[in-house]
């Protein structure tokens, strides 16, 4: 054929093949059968080293995601109703939802949340590192008093968060910020608000590496930060359009 045929079709090819890796619908394992994917990592497994280490990334991704996403699926097989509706509208109605599966759609529905959050707000080498710009900057600056500041009472709050749970700043459709921790898999979807990026203080995020030092992988965590990731979901917010 023509080669500029040929590229064409090289070209989408490729395009489908980055859609395999990126969009969650096309995602997951034969095992996760249902309505909800375990969305693939966007980079490698040691593409953290060393704030985050590659076996940790590895069973957190491959293992404790997965699991949540096996047992929201398992919790909503026979409610077709739930199953339907979107993830951050199932977490929004917790108390509608039946009562047999309140607390396994809460547990593993908020886990499958906020952990697709995660691994979007964290990258390596270029994506990592950096700092904030533009609005999510002012914001940063109008709201937490800087970015030295945020980071100051973010690691504050996340190790006073006593056995498992997340440390957030969510954000208002305004583009209000404001700093939250949560216990176990809860997150600010449960009251309507959109998370901007958190932190997982799970012991299963940090402990291969760095055991009881919680404060130590809270200070590291800054530098796989995905600021353009984070600056990305903060105009999504403001437009309505973040989902989890
Ligand atoms: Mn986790």
């Amino acid at each position: 054929m023509p080669s500029i045929e040929r590229r064409t079709l090289l070209r989408g090819a490729a395009a489908a093949a980055l859609a395999t890796a990126v969009n969650p619908r096309f995602a997951g394992a034969a095992d996760d059968a249902g309505p909800f994917k375990l969305p693939p990592l966007p980079y490698g497994f040691s593409a953290l080293e060393p704030s985050i280490d590659a076996q940790t990334m590895e069973l957190h991704h491959d293992k404790h995601h997965a699991a949540y996403v096996k047992k929201l699926n398992e919790a909503v097989k026979d409610h077709a109703k739930v199953a339907a509706m979107p993830l951050e509208e199932i977490l929004a109605k917790l108390p509608e939802l039946p009562e047999d599966i309140r607390t396994s759609v809460r547990n593993n529905g908020g886990g499958h949340a906020n952990h697709s959050m995660f691994w979007q707000v964290m990258g390596p080498g270029t994506g990592g590192g950096g700092a904030p710009d533009g609005d999510l900057k002012t914001a940063i600056d109008n709201d937490l008093g800087g970015l030295d500041k945020l980071k100051e009472n973010f690691n504050d709050k996340g190790g006073k968060v006593f056995g498992s749970g997340w440390v957030f700043v969510a954000v208002t459709s305004d583009g209000k910020l404001s700093l939250v921790s949560k216990p176990n898999q809860d997150t600010p979807l449960m009251e309507r608000g959109r998370v901007l990026f958190g932190n997982d203080v799970w012991e299963h995020a940090y402990y291969l590496k760095y055991q009881n030092r919680r404060p130590e992988y809270l200070k590291a965590w800054w530098d796989v930060v995905n600021w353009k990731a984070v600056g990305e979901r903060y105009a999504a917010a403001k437009a309505g359009t973040l989902k989890v």
